[in-house]
């Protein structure tokens, strides 16, 4: 096939959000049909996209979720009145073929190694590491205001801290 060459080159881009939202109606069933819920590459209508299950529906770091799914999907494939709707308020377009994974207890969405819905612990023994958290779960040092997990909590009579230090600063224990 011969593609003219005085096409504007359009630059690759993707739709990252829920694709119920952009499919086609026509197409969704075939959508679902083809897809997997576990991040890697399949085939619709001849492009690449990719689909993670997030567990339910809801927000996930801004991209509303109505099916269960957040995807990755070439613009191509989207009805562009769809786009218009749901693109910026409740989906993105992004500029590469980001990677998606599940985190935590399958609630945190990963795209591009990056959690999109999911906070870092900030205790001393979690700087540093790559461990999401939800950040509903997420409680505040009573001393410090470091936001920490609930795996991490130290707990006191007063309050709850992010270490065993913070504790000590607000609740001295008493000889
Ligand atoms: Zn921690
Ligand atoms: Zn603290």
């Amino acid at each position: 096939m011969i593609y003219p060459t005085t096409l504007p080159k359009i630059m690759a881009e993707y739709y990252l959000g829920d694709p119920c939202y952009v499919i086609p109606d026509n197409e969704w069933d075939d959508f679902c049909q083809i897809m997997n819920y576990e991040g890697n590459d399949f085939d619709f209508k001849g492009e690449t996209c990719r689909v993670i299950g997030t567990g339910g529906d809801g927000d996930f770091g801004g991209l509303s979720v109505d099916a269960g799914i957040i995807g990755v999907i070439p613009v191509s494939l989207c009805d562009p009145q769809k786009l218009k709707n749901i693109v910026p308020s409740d989906a993105r377009l992004i500029n590469n073929f980001a990677t998606l994974e599940n985190d935590g207890y399958g609630d945190i969405i990963l795209v591009d190694g990056e959690a999109i819905n999911g906070v870092q612990c900030e205790c001393s023994h979690c700087r540093g590491r790559e461990t999401w958290h939800s950040e509903d779960n997420m409680v505040d040092c009573d001393s410090c205001g470091a936001m920490v997990s609930p795996d991490c909590v130290e707990y006191g009579d007063e309050g709850e801290y992010c270490s065993d230090w913070c504790k000590e600063e607000r609740e001295p224990e008493e000889d």
